[in-house]
């Protein structure tokens, strides 16, 4: 299914900026906003967002990156082989389930290429069969990586049909004496007939099934299905600004809602007296346990459970709740989370947000429920695509 876009009206390119660095661009569609100099990019999504939250309060200058390309630390392809049989991996064009064959790519981490790159040269000679979305027949499907920002440390994930990985041993064996910079090797198990990359078992191939990297200072084990954001460099200076926005002095109890594997609630711990967590994704809240027991923390509960459904259940118990930080997905959050939350009438909520345009949609309810929009900060954590980020303070 295409993405929804969010920003329609993007502007079109210059007729000298019309060459864009990259091949593929205009095949593959991820990079909306390759066209334009960075600055301009950064002033465009300024603009965007001031008009769909400028309304409600006034809009800070977008923090963009410092260098910003290759900065994907997870990096997925297709693996796919044309009419003459030769394997390739690519990028679904847009909207489609067609694949546009990708050696490099301007965003991704360039270890992530070399690492694909020996894959897709060694499937032929290993004699795997390539899964083809027509006959639903062969073995291999995707390649997922994610590279750690500081420890270095490579996870690949090998998307496969099934448990039985005809010569693993010998694959991984080469792949891991070619690339000895990957820690981890996991095998995704997805037999489904179905466009979701990843089905809903894995197991650990070489190394201990997850990677482990740093923010903040604390140490964070991810694993394959858990969410971990895509642009580790930006990372830290998104959280640093909603935990700053939260203002915390060691005595509040604060909720992390749809906290993952506990990032920004950990890097937040010991400045506040309670932590509570909440995630829908199991593995990311055994990640989210495990994590705070890496960083000795001892003041934080994480819970499995619909972000939503939580927060009634919180609100029918009558449960204090001084902060809460709420980073839903795209889609962001729903009715009975928003309206949970205005009874249970946190002193500050900070809002963060990939997806503008919900954002404004939830503020607003947020905004008529009794709460006052503070700051909003637009935070450029995808460069060359026409997503952005916006952390936002809501006070009563
Ligand atoms: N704050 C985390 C994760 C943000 S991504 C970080 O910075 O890494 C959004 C998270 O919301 C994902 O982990 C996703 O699994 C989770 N999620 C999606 N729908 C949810 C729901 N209904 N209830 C709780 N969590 C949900």
């Amino acid at each position: 299914m295409p993405s929804r876009k969010p920003f329609p009206d993007r502007p079109a390119p210059r007729p000298e900026a019309r060459k864009t660095p990259c091949s593929v661009s205009a095949r593959c569609g991820g990079c909306q906003l390759l066209h334009l100099p960075y600055q301009e990019q950064l002033a465009h999504k300024q603009q965007m967002i001031t008009r769909l939250l400028g309304q409600l309060c006034p809009v800070e200058p977008i923090i963009g990156m410092q260098d910003p390309v290759h900065y994907r630390g997870k990096v997925h392809v297709v693996l796919s082989q044309d009419r003459n049989g030769h394997v390739f991996s690519g990028v679904y064009a847009a909207g489609t389930h067609h694949v546009v064959p990708v050696k490099s790519c301007l965003l991704h981490d360039p270890r992530a290429d070399a690492i694909i790159a020996t894959i897709v040269e060694m499937i032929p000679r290993h004699k795997l069969r390539i899964y083809n979305e027509n006959t639903h027949r062969g073995y291999l499907r995707h390649i997922q990586i994610r590279t750690a920002n500081v420890t270095g440390q490579v996870m690949v994930t090998l998307v496969a049909t099934g448990r039985e990985f005809p010569g693993g041993r010998a694959f991984v064996g080469e792949l891991i004496r070619r690339h000895p910079e990957i820690t981890t090797v996991t095998l995704n198990i997805n037999s489904r007939e179905t466009s979701m990359v990843l089905g809903k078992t894995d197991v650990a191939l070489y190394g201990p099934g997850f990677m482990e990297d740093e923010l903040c200072g604390k140490r964070f084990r991810i694993s394959p299905q858990s969410f971990y954001q895509v642009n580790l460099r930006q990372t830290e200076v998104l959280y640093r600004t909603a935990i700053d926005l939260a203002a915390l002095t060691g005595q509040e109890t604060l909720l992390d809602a749809y906290c993952g594997t506990g990032t920004i609630g950990l890097c937040a711990a010991d400045r506040v007296k309670q932590l509570i967590g909440v995630e829908l994704n199991a593995d990311a809240v055994r990640d989210a346990k495990e994590n705070a027991r890496l960083n000795g923390v001892t003041n934080a509960r994480f819970f499995c459970d619909d972000a939503g459904r939580f927060m009634v259940k919180m609100a029918q118990e009558h449960q204090p709740l001084d902060v809460l930080i709420m980073d839903p997905p795209r889609s962001g959050s729903d009715e009975k989370f928003l309206s949970s939350a205005l009874t249970l009438q946190p002193k500050r909520i900070v809002y963060v947000s990939c997806g503008p345009d919900t954002l404004a949609r939830d503020a607003a309810i947020l905004v008529k429920g009794g709460y006052r929009a503070v700051r909003a900060i637009p935070v450029d954590m995808f460069p060359c695509t026409e997503h952005c980020e916006a952390v936002m303070l809501f006070t009563r």
